[in-house]
């Protein structure tokens, strides 16, 4: 957390910016009527111009006001909308790779295009994200006649396209697309075998567009690609076997209702597994190289002791489903993570399903902070201030808006759900009455079909829906459309006389709520306008007081009338898991509402609450995810460096060496006897070879290093020949492709290891600031391991590569 006047500073650096930002946009306003006697081939030859000083290395921000001009005046021609102070500002402050905090209306979308113009420039591409496929392609449609004039190309990402069609839409110049997706283009780049089939082309500028759901809400779900992972049901049955035999003394449950083993539960079952030679002998269940064994006998003693039949999951037709815990009812087609359902599956002597491994993962927070340049843009930002630049780098900038905002906000606190209810329906009385607009938002979609319930209770009639109450004028919809598209239609609607829409304060984001309706003439416009605009509705307090922001900016876009009302009632989830507590004598008092004053407090101090366990959930990850992140990167780049290396030859010589120097470590070392039989074998199986090893001498530190150059000398023969044999062309292209197939499956290991080892290093009981720590220690011991038998793998594949079948 930053101090009081570190804060205060920093909102003045942030005021002092804008200033300047207003002095540059009146510049840039000041060139319209110069750019205005262009021609369409005049404006071209402009913009061609700036992009051949950039390429040739001037600065951009040379030439950023004259860009913005030109590009002002495009977007006039092209979609007869003047970019306005306020979006010439947004704009310079994206450019600058801040966060711009823009109301919702305020034309965020042509903002950015403003900037992804000026951007593209660099030739080196522009990324704009958006939380989903309908957004992109919408918002890509939309500004390319805009892009056009200015000579700029536009492409689009979208879930179902091929690689060809990802590589020509990342070839363009601005590149819209679902976040996820960037995200996992990357991923899979890195699995592809040549350059030649990548379709990213580097990570130079990338502006996210309602920056809140893609860096805050999603930011700690990890992207996942998973592949197949062949047949393990004899690891799991082996593991039930073990498990399954164990005492009540071997394990204990604690007061979180979490299983752990005793000492001597630990005991036994290495033991056990050493038995089973799952465990090799003389090492631990504790031991680094055991974190997976240690995982799978964790899920496999939850499925024995704390899962119970015919309560947590039943078992039909030989075969596992889990249960419900509220309802009761089963839910076919679910399946526990992590092992635990095929644990479960060895538990029940059902056939193990089939399994999938991560391949690699990647978070929103990783995968943005690779960006030589990142900015963002959405109307909510102020409470995530202290995130954006802890996480992000990122400076919140909060825009003016275009026309002073009259909206009027307000929260009342009831005593009980039942006034709560009572009060919104009163709302919906009179705002029916008036032929007034009203959104309603719930936090759920479970929640908006319970509200809707009680208002056919009470006469309304839902459209779409079977028909109760067929004859009520009074209707509703409820938007829990799963399609972005269809939703971003109905939410377009949520202005028209008189309409009722019940929907999530994330539902149809980025869509406008025009007063009167998407198409609506002026006499509409102007009977909703005099009804008071769109009045929002809230049924309870988010977690996160940017939610409730979302949903109040629903109303009063662009200067128009408008009116939200929180009803919250002490009686809501939010104020409950927060655990605070309201004080008995507000109880006790037999008032409806709570008095303002104390509603707002306890209001915020809840908020604050939730919002703090969640950033540091998020901290927590992020920083785990930070050192996986070096892991990524190292892996990734030796991966690339031999996929458009040009020295193989050498890489393969240099980890042979190496790895004869990790057997003469680990069997010849001078402090101990050597363990020759142990040589000799490793020898054999790594290198192919038989090498005639004798006892050390006096010295057996020199001795070691002759050894050393006589192994060496023997396989680096070995393979000469083997290159003559076969040519050095067919040798190097078959090793290149070997180590690349070879680093995906050990850094697919790897990444379920380091997962597995995020999720148990809670069990371990730590002081939270020794977590990662500890964490870091132990996945950098892994990593170690895993380079270690990269070089033996690829040392034993090379030196077998003649007899590969072809
Ligand atoms: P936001 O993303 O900030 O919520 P949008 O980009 O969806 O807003 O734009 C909202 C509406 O404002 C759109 O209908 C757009 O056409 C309109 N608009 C944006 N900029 C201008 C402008 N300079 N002049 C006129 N209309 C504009
Ligand atoms: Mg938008």
């Amino acid at each position: 957390m930053i101090p009081r006047l570190a804060r205060r500073a920093l909102s003045f650096g942030t005021r002092r910016k804008l200033t300047q930002y207003e002095t540059t946009a009146d510049r840039i306003l000041a060139q319209e009527s110069d750019c205005r006697r262009l021609s369409s081939g005049g404006l071209l030859d402009r913009v061609a111009e700036l992009r051949r000083r950039v390429q040739a290395g001037s600065a951009i921000d040379g030439i950023k006001q004259e860009a913005f001009a030109l590009a002002r005046e495009a977007a006039w021609r092209a979609l007869s909308e003047h970019p306005v102070p306020v979006q010439i500002i947004g704009a310079l402050a994206l450019h600058d790779g801040h966060l711009a905090e823009m109301k919702t209306g305020e034309g965020k979308t042509l903002t950015a295009a403003l900037v992804c113009a000026l951007n593209a420039l660099t030739g080196r591409g522009v990324h704009v994200a958006t939380p989903n496929d309908y957004l992109a392609e919408r918002d890509a449609a939309w500004m390319r006649p805009f892009y056009d004039l200015l000579g700029l190309s536009t492409g689009v990402i979208t879930q179902e396209m091929d690689d060809d069609s990802r590589r020509e839409a990342y070839r363009c110049d601005i590149t819209y697309g679902i976040a996820s997706e960037f995200g996992f283009d990357y991923l899979r780049d890195n699995l592809k075998f040549s350059a030649a089939e990548t379709v990213q082309r580097g990570h130079a500028f990338a502006l996210v567009d309602e920056a809140d759901a893609t860096l805050i809400d999603e930011a700690s779900m990890p992207l996942a690609l998973f592949g197949p992972l062949g047949d393990h049901s004899g690891f799991y049955h082996a593991i039930d076997a073990e498990v399954a035999s164990l005492q009540p003394s071997h394990y204990e449950i604690d007061h979180r209702r979490r299983v752990a083993l005793t000492e001597a539960g630990y005991s036994e079952i290495e033991l056990r597994l050493q038995q089973q030679r799952l465990l090799k002998a003389s090492t631990t269940l504790h031991d680094i190289a055991s974190i997976s064994l240690l995982h799978h006998v964790m899920q496999s003693l939850r499925a024995h002791v704390m899962l119970a039949r015919d309560r947590d999951y039943v078992v039909e037709n030989g075969s596992v489903t889990i249960v419900d815990r509220l309802t009761g009812r089963p839910m076919p087609g679910r399946r526990y993570d992590e092992g635990l359902h095929q644990a479960l599956e060895a538990k029940e002597g059902c056939a193990i399903g089939e399994e999938t491994r991560t391949l690699a993962s990647i978070t929103f927070q990783t995968y943005f902070q690779r960006y030589a340049k990142l900015s963002g843009m959405t109307g909510t930002a102020k409470a995530d201030t202290e995130e954006y630049r802890d996480i992000y780098g990122l400076d919140v900038i909060s825009i003016p808006t275009h026309r002073p905002m009259i909206r009027v906000d307000e929260t009342v606190l009831h005593s009980t759900a039942a006034g709560k209810f009572q009060a919104i329906l009163r709302e919906l009385e009179d705002a029916a009455a008036r032929g007034q607009p009203v959104l309603i938002g719930v936090p759920s979609i479970e929640r908006s079909e319970a509200l809707a319930a009680m208002l056919e209770a009470n006469g309304w009639r839902q459209q779409n829906a079977p028909a109760q109450n067929p004859g009520s004028s009074r209707t509703f919809s409820v938007l829990n459309a799963k399609h972005h598209a269809r939703e971003a239609q109905i939410i377009a609607e949520a202005g028209a006389p008189g309409a009722v829409t019940i929907a999530t304060a994330m539902a149809g984001r980025g869509t406008d709520i025009r007063l009167g309706g998407e198409h609506a003439d002026a006499l509409t416009r102007a009977r909703v306008i005099a009804a008071g605009g769109l009045l929002v509705i809230g049924t309870t307090h988010h977690d996160h007081g940017r939610m409730d922001e979302q949903l109040r900016g629903r109303a009063g876009r662009q200067g128009d009338p408008g009116r939200s009302v929180i009803h919250a009632s002490l009686q809501d989830e939010f104020l409950r898991t927060a655990a605070i507590n309201a004080p008995p004598t507000l109880l006790t008092e037999q008032a409806a509402t709570i008095a303002p004053s104390v509603a707002t407090l306890l209001i915020e101090a809840a908020q604050k609450r939730h919002e703090m366990r969640s950033f540091d959930r998020r901290l927590g990850l992020l920083r785990f995810d930070t050192i996986i992140q070096r892991q990524r990167d190292n892996v990734f780049d030796l991966r690339q460096s031999i996929r458009d290396g040009s020295d193989t030859l050498m890489l393969v010589k240099r980890l042979r060496h190496e790895t004869v120097d990790d057997l003469i470590n680990r069997f010849a070392t001078p402090t101990a006897p050597w363990d020759i039989a142990g040589l000799d074998h490793a020898i054999r199986s790594v290198l192919t070879l038989a090498i005639d090893i004798r006892p050390p001498s006096s010295d057996p530190k020199a001795d070691a290093k002759v050894l050393t150059q006589l192994i060496t000398a023997a396989a680096d023969r070995w393979i000469d020949g083997k290159i003559a044999s076969m040519g050095e062309t067919m040798f190097i292209d078959i090793l290149r492709r070997l180590m690349m197939a070879l680093i995906d499956h050990l850094w697919s290991e790897q990444s379920e290891r380091l997962d597995h080892l995020k999720r148990r290093i809670g069990d371990r009981g730590l002081p939270p600031h020794k977590v990662v720590a500890e964490f870091q220690l132990e996945a950098f011991a892994l990593f170690e391991r895993m380079i270690v038998d990269f070089r033996r793998d690829v040392t034993a594949y090379s030196m077998r590569v003649g007899i590969l079948p072809s």
